[in-house]
């Protein structure tokens, strides 16, 4: 086997071999876990996926007609990703629910 050959097979194996690696590393980029609703983080800043939970005596904010209109989905840190789901600058790295609420919600300007 002449050198050019045995270094052609040498990497190109090796090349073959990352693309499951890279490919694994990939998804696992992209695939943000559910912020859990018992996240500590969460739980302080009175996070639900359905914003209608919401204990309106511990978070005033979302108490009334116009509180009522407060979902992640409208709010400035919320950037959709998928259907119904979407990343938080709150919670970096986690999913929050569109139709979800949490005490830092900010219009968007
Ligand atoms: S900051 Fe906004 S988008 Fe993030 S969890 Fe709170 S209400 Fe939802």
């Amino acid at each position: 086997m002449s050198y050019n050959r045995r270094k052609f097979l040498s990497v190109t194996a090796g090349g073959l071999a990352t693309i499951p690696l890279l490919s694994i590393t990939t998804q696992t980029a992209w695939a943000a876990d559910k912020l859990a609703g018992n996240d500590p983080m969460a739980m302080a800043l009175g996070y639900f996926e359905d914003a209608a939970k919401t204990d309106t005596t511990k978070f005033p904010k979302r108490a009334g007609a116009e509180g009522e209109k407060q979902f992640c989905d409208n709010c400035a840190q919320y950037k959709v990703t998928e259907e119904g789901w979407g990343t938080c600058a709150i919670f970096p790295g986690k999913l929050v629910a569109g139709r979800g609420w949490c005490n830092v919600w900010v219009p968007i300007p």
